[in-house]
C-alpha cells in the first residue's frame, strides 16, 4: 500500500480538499506555495501515463474542478499543473497557485506551513469545490 493509499484509507492524516468515487485531492505536506495540492487516483498506479485513457481523462476532469476551487480560494493569476512522481510511486498531479513562473520551482518550499494555516487553506479550497 502506498503512502497515498494510506491517506485515502484514513490511516494517515491529510489536509483533505475533495474526493469522488475514483479520485482524491489533498494539500501537499511540503508545499512550494500556499495552496499546493495533489490529485491522485484512488487506484494505485505508479506512473501517471500507465493510467488508461478513461482514467486519465477522469482524473483531468476532477483536477479541473480542484483547480477552479483553488483559484477561488487563493489569490493567483493561474493554477499551474505539474507531474513529477520521483518520490512517491503513486500517480499524482501537483496543482500550484501561480503569480509568476518562479512559483513553480520545486526547490523552493513554504517556510513554515503550520498545521493551523494548512487546515485553514484546505477548508477554504474545499468550500469552493
Ligand atoms: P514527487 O513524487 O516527486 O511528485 O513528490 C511527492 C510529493 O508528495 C512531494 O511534493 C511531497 O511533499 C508530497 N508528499 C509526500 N508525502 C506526503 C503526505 N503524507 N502528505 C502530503 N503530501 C506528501
Amino acid at each position: 500500500m502506498t503512502i497515498f493509499s494510506k491517506i485515502v484509507a484514513g490511516e494517515i492524516p491529510c489536509y483533505k480538499i475533495a474526493e469522488d468515487e475514483n479520485f482524491f485531492a489533498f494539500l501537499d505536506i511540503n508545499p512550494v506555495n500556499w495552496g499546493h495540492t495533489l490529485v491522485i487516483p484512488k487506484r494505485e498506479e505508479d506512473y501517471i501515463f500507465d493510467l488508461s485513457d478513461d482514467e486519465l481523462g477522469g482524473m483531468m476532469a476532477f483536477t479541473k474542478k480542484v483547480a477552479s476551487a483553488i483559484k477561488k480560494a487563493i489569490p493567483c493569476r493561474k493554477v499551474g499543473m505539474a507531474v513529477l512522481g520521483l518520490e512517491v510511486p503513486h500517480a499524482h498531479i501537483h496543482l500550484i497557485p501561480l503569480q509568476n513562473e518562479g512559483d513553480m520551482d520545486f526547490r523552493h518550499k513554504v517556510e513554515n506551513p503550520t498545521p493551523e494555516k494548512m487546515k485553514e487553506i484546505a477548508e477554504k479550497i474545499a468550500a469552493g469545490f
